[in-house]
């Protein structure tokens, strides 16, 4: 019988882990490589190469070079090489979730549920790569015609997270391709392994050389500040904190460089007197629990009127408590790892300065021994505005709770954050959903709803929560331009 053991030496052993240039794998030219963790149990999994600044110039030649040839292509043949690769995904579900699990932590259903998520987006905009369209009409004073068409923008550098190591990257890379753009892609240093085994099962699907240029580093802005600074380089899309999302658009506006930002979150979780309180509290656990709070669109704030707080706070803190708390690839855990010692160590820091100033702990808390970067999953209540964690983003399985007594006041605490990328708004009166869901200063809301990721649906924030949208009907127009022909009669 294969164990899990076994199944995970074999997927860590069978991958490439070089950089992918121009179609061909190959080492750092500096001959650098780069540990990968297991959070769950602090073990190197496997080392990759680590590109270098060269590396990054040689990925970015093959992209130029590469971008007139891929625009070229007929749309509907970018569409099926994508469709293929969706197939492949699915097809080896199991693998791609288990090299999530080993590098990112989460259980393995969720990892699986990423991979359903995250390989939809290459068959989404597989299917939108046919429908770019431009327009032909009169003009204005009706002696001319005005015929507007849609082009790649060019080569695009994408830039994504640990937190999922998939879908970040097939939300760019989906769009990019379909719509012509050659890329440079740098994943994070804490997840490279689902990129890389990506990169094989896009060229398995007959993406050219030169398309996809994977570039792992542990020298992001030193690898990526030439790029960016490159007068080939025509789109930067990132996803990622909002205080490296301010520096890159700082380097990108030297290049006057398409941008699009997707950066973090301070969701507020509002819950008012006449919700439903099973859907609230099962939403609750969507919206906090799903890959283990660390989620830019995690709930961050629980905001709950007062005459439904103890109901709430009683039933969110057992169904919290309940879940076992264990390495990912245990089919009985429900919370894995954290991603590193760094971010545990934020998180119960988050929690103590809480109950410092005066919240109470209604479960969890407490770190558990041993190896593996573990945080139980943590209710907070009575959490005064004082405390770090309703400002900062939590990043962790960790539920603060504070009361309000009307709407508007409801509202005054869930728009007093910089970030604005998604609300959730519990209440079964529709008038009062209509109103503060328009009230809400966030790119998203869901409404009696603890899930807003769809690939149909237009994902991204205002505010410092970012710039632009990733998928749903507009998500390919972040990699086009439009060129507009006046034309004489
Ligand atoms: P991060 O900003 O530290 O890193 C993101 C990526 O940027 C990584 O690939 C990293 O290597 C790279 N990077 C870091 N410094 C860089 C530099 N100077 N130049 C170029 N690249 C650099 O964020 P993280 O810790 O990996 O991810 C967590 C953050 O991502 C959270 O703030 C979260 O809210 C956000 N996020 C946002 C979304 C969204 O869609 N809005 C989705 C997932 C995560």
């Amino acid at each position: 019988m294969t164990t899990i053991t076994d199944a995970a030496t074999a997927a860590v052993a069978r991958l490439d882990k070089d950089l992918f240039i121009g179609g061909e794998w190959r080492p750092a030219s500096g001959g650098g490589r780069f540990p990968v963790e297991n959070p769950a149990t602090g073990e190197i999994l496997c080392e990759v190469a680590d590109a270098t600044p060269e590396d990054g110039a040689a990925a970015l030649d093959s992209a130029a070079a590469a971008q007139p040839g891929w625009a070229a292509v007929p749309p509907r043949e970018r569409g099926e090489i994508l469709r293929r690769a969706y197939e492949a995904l699915i097809r080896r579900t199991d693998e791609v979730a288990l090299l999530i699990t080993l590098e990112m932590g989460k259980s393995l259903p969720e990892s699986r549920a990423e991979v359903a998520y995250g390989a939809d987006y290459l068959r989404w905009f597989g299917e939108e790569a046919v429908r770019v369209a431009g327009e032909w009409k009169t003009g204005s004073a009706g002696d001319g015609r005005i015929l507007t068409v849609r082009r790649p923008v060019g080569p695009a550098l994408l830039i994504t997270p640990w937190n999922a190591p998939l879908a970040m990257l097939t939300r760019k890379i989906g769009p990019a391709v379909a719509a012509g753009c050659t890329t440079v892609v740098k994943p994070a240093a804490q997840t490279p392994l689902t990129a890389l085994l990506l990169a094989r099962l896009l060229t398995e699907a007959g993406l050219p050389p030169g398309v996809l240029n994977l570039v792992p580093t542990t020298a992001a802005g030193a690898v990526t500040e030439p790029l960016i600074a490159d007068r080939r380089l025509r789109k930067l899309s990132f996803t990622g904190s909002t205080e490296v999302g301010r520096t890159l658009l700082r380097r990108a506006a030297d290049n006057v460089l398409r941008t699009s930002m997707e950066l973090g979150g301070n969701a507020p979780f509002i819950v008012c007197a006449d919700a439903d309180l099973d859907s609230a509290v099962d939403g609750a656990m969507v919206a906090k629990m799903r890959n283990l709070g660390e989620a830019c669109i995690a709930a961050n704030r629980f905001l709950v009127h007062e005459t439904v707080a103890d109901e709430f706070t009683r039933r969110l803190a057992a169904r919290m408590s309940a879940l076992t708390v264990g390495p990912g690839t245990d089919g009985s855990a429900a919370v894995g790892p954290l991603i590193d010692a760094r971010q545990r160590d934020r998180v119960a820091g988050l929690v103590d300065d809480a109950v410092a100033r005066g919240a109470q702990l209604v479960c969890g808390g407490r770190p558990g021994p041993g190896a593996g970067y573990f945080y139980p999953p943590t209710v907070l209540a009575d959490v005064p505005a004082a405390a770090r964690l309703t400002r900062e983003e939590i990043f962790g399985p960790v539920a603060p709770i504070t009361t309000f007594g009307s709407d508007e006041q409801a509202l005054a605490m869930a728009n007093d954050t910089e970030f604005g990328l998604v609300g959730y708004l519990f209440t079964r009166d529709l008038g009062r959903a209509v109103r503060m869901t328009e009230a809400l200063e966030t790119g998203m809301v869901g409404l009696n709803r603890g899930l807003v990721s769809d690939v149909a649906a237009p994902f991204g924030g205002i505010k410092q929560s970012g710039l632009g949208r990733e998928g749903g009907a507009t998500g390919i127009d972040e990699y086009l331009e439009t060129q507009y022909v006046a034309v004489g009669l």
